[in-house]
């Protein structure tokens, strides 16, 4: 599992990017994108994005 992002509705905020503990999602070409790897569900991101494009 991984937290899902909408490259349609992402602004490339990077609000996301910062509230992020482990540093599981970035914005790359000003779309946010997700380490699968890392990231451990804990939907701090998802939370902050202003435009909910992030889902679990
Ligand atoms: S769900 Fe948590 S760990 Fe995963 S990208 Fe979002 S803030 Fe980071
Ligand atoms: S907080 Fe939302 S809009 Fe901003 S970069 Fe992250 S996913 Fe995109």
């Amino acid at each position: 599992m991984a937290v899902k992002v909408d490259k349609a509705t992402c602004t490339g905020c990077g609000a996301c990017e910062t509230a992020c503990p482990v540093e599981a999602i970035k914005v790359v070409n000003e779309k946010a994108e997700v380490n699968e790897d890392t990231c451990i569900d804990c939907g701090v991101c998802v939370d902050e994005c202003p435009v909910q494009a992030l889902s679990l």
